[in-house]
């Protein structure tokens, strides 16, 4: 999607580590994008995630691939999709990624239009405690998702959103997909399948390079 035109477009933004990709990603995207009449998602793959760093380092279920493995995935992932893009802004800030400098580099890059940050269930439950969080509402609106194994609620935040727009967080239930990249980071592991959790180019991307098998960490 090209910056810069006159009538403010509605742009998804899907933020992730996608280690890989998988299709409880795509569709979660393709459903907001439908919903919400959105003229494009923008997949956005993190750099460090701020969730894995710290004491978690030394653990390896919390092993991150490089973020031109993910990259790369997810533009195979979502190159056959019009509406999909994918931006580096994450990859290539130094430093460990947060989502409010994620929405205020797109900002700067899309001024006068609309964001939506898709964000799935388990995601939501955390809000508070991202990144200087009391700024996120200010530049985008957010859209959760349901997620199979979490409840889809935003009764911690009730509070918190008192004062914004009403449109500022909404809720949508969405196919249920139990698919995570931890699951299928496992798989790959033990020499279990991935195909149709994950696509066809993503599994085929995911031997080619030998991701995820124990060797390989
Ligand atoms: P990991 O197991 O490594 O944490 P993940 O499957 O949770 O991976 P992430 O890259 O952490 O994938 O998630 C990116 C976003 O996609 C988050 O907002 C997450 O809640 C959402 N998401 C991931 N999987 C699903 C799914 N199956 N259905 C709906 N939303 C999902
Ligand atoms: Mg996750």
């Amino acid at each position: 999607m090209s910056p810069g035109t006159a009538k403010p477009r509605r742009i998804g933004v899907m933020g992730g580590t996608f280690d890989p990709i998988h299709n409880g990603h795509l569709v979660a995207a393709s459903e907001v994008a439908h919903r919400f009449k959105l003229d494009g998602v923008i997949f956005v793959p993190t750099g460090r995630p701020w969730q894995k760093e710290g004491e978690h380092a030394a653990d390896p279920s919390r092993h991150v691939s490089p973020a031109e493995h993910r990259y790369l995935m997810t533009v195979i992932a979502t190159a056959s999709n019009p509406q999909f893009t994918v931006s580096r802004v994450d990859i290539e800030r130094a430093g460990v990624t947060y989502t409010v400098d994620t929405l205020r580099d797109l900002r700067r890059a899309y001024p006068g239009d609309d964001l939506f940050f898709i964000t799935g269930a388990d995601a939501l439950e955390t809000i508070l405690n991202w990144h200087d969080w009391e700024d996120l509402f200010e530049l985008a609106r957010f859209i959760g998702v349901s997620r199979p194994g979490y409840e889809l609620n935003a009764t911690h935040l009730t509070e918190h959103l008192a004062s914004k727009p009403a449109d500022a967080l909404q809720l949508i239930e969405i196919p249920a997909l139990a698919i995570s990249s931890t699951d299928c980071r496992a798989r790959a592991g033990a020499g279990r399948p991935v195909w149709y959790l994950v696509p066809d180019g993503v599994v085929q991307y995911i031997n080619k390079h030998g991701l995820y098998r124990k060797e390989s960490q």
